[in-house]
């Protein structure tokens, strides 16, 4: 497999969706790749900090303000400017 390959099957070797095929075929390209292996440390410690940060969720009441808010703006009319 070329490295480019790899480096896409990264991030779902880390999250444990690629069969296991896959991931040996991966394992064992890691462990003659030294590149491939330090792009799998960043991407590892990259995920680990996302996951580490708690998620936070808008309320549904807030995201239906703002579908309501987006989605009934009207283009100003004109017509209804007067001038005397
Ligand atoms: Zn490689």
């Amino acid at each position: 497999m070329q490295c480019s390959e790899i480096q896409e099957n990264l991030s779902a070797y880390l999250d444990g969706e690629l069969d296991p095929a896959g991931a040996a075929e991966l394992e064992s390209h890691l462990e003659g790749c030294e590149s491939c292996r330090s792009e799998l440390e960043s991407l590892r410690s990259t995920v680990e900090l996302v996951r580490s940060v708690p998620r936070v969720q808008a309320p549904p009441v807030l995201k239906q303000r703002l579908a309501s808010a987006t989605s009934s703006r009207k283009p100003v009319q004109e017509s209804r400017v007067f001038w005397g």
